[in-house]
C-alpha cells in the first residue's frame, strides 16, 4: 500500500514496445544518477548469456514465484511468452530504506497494478521514432523475419496502444538525445512542488 511517508520517493515505470533500446537506455540514466536504483525484478525464464541473479533478475523457478504469489509477496506481476515477471515488495521498500529514487522496467498490465498499489508512480513510454524505424531495428537485429517480423510489429502497435495512458514519452532517436530526455523527466519530477515539504523550509 501507499503510504504518505513514500511521498519523497520517485517511482517511475519505463516501458516500451520490444526493440525500442529500453534496456540501454535505462542502463545510462542509472549509470549517470546514482541516487536512482533499478528495480530488479523476479522471473521464471531463464538467464541469457550474460545475465546474472541478483543483477538483472532474480531467477526462480516457477513453483517459488507461485509461493511468493501465494503469500502476496508481489506488488505487481505479469505473464510474458509463458514465462512470469514480478516485482516483489520487500525489493521497493529495501530502496525506499536506502532512500533511493526507483525505476521499473516493467509492462503496461504491470504498471498498471503498481500504480494501484502506489498511485504517485510516474510513467513513461520508450518509443522508436516511427514504426519504420522499429521495423528496422528488429530486421537488424536479426532474431525475426517474415511472418514472424510482422506479428512482432502488430504486437508493438498494440502495446503502444495500450500506453496511452502513460504520463511521458521519450522517442528513442538517437542514444544520448534519449538518455537526455529521460533524464529531464526525472529532474523534473523530483522538483514538483509536492515532493517537497514547504512547511518545514518555511518554519
Ligand atoms: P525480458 O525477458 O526481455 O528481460 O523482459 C520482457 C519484458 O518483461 C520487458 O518488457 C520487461 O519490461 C518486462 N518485465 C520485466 N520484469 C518485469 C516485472 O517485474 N513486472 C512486469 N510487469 N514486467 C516485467
Amino acid at each position: 500500500m501507499h503510504t504518505p511517508a513514500h511521498n519523497e520517493h520517485l517511482l517511475l515505470v519505463v516501458s516500451a514496445p520490444s526493440g525500442c533500446g529500453k534496456t540501454t537506455l535505462c542502463r545510462e540514466v542509472l549509470a549517470r544518477m546514482p541516487d536512482l536504483a533499478f528495480s530488479i525484478s523476479h522471473t521464471t525464464r531463464q538467464p541469457r548469456a550474460g545475465e546474472a541473479d541478483g543483477v538483472n533478475y532474480y531467477f526462480v523457478s516457477p513453483a517459488r514465484f507461485q509461493e511468493a504469489l501465494h503469500r502476496g509477496e508481489m506488488a505487481e506481476w505479469t505473464q510474458i511468452y509463458g514465462n512470469r515477471y514480478g516485482t516483489a515488495r520487500a525489493t521497493i521498500d529495501a530502496l525506499f530504506d536506502r532512500g533511493c529514487d526507483v525505476l521499473f522496467d516493467i509492462d503496461e498490465p504491470g504498471a498498471r497494478q503498481l500504480k494501484d498499489a502506489y498511485p504517485n508512480v510516474i510513467t513513461v513510454l520508450v518509443l522508436p521514432p516511427t514504426l519504420a524505424a522499429l521495423r528496422l531495428r528488429l530486421i537488424s537485429r536479426g532474431t525475426e523475419e517474415g511472418a514472424a517480423l510482422e506479428r512482432r510489429l502488430q504486437r508493438a502497435a498494440e502495446e503502444i496502444r495500450a500506453m496511452r495512458w502513460y504520463d511521458y514519452v521519450v522517442v528513442n532517436d538517437t542514444i544520448e538525445e534519449a538518455v537526455d530526455r529521460l533524464r529531464c523527466v526525472i529532474i523534473a519530477e523530483r522538483c514538483r512542488r509536492d515532493r517537497h515539504i514547504i512547511g518545514e523550509l518555511l518554519a
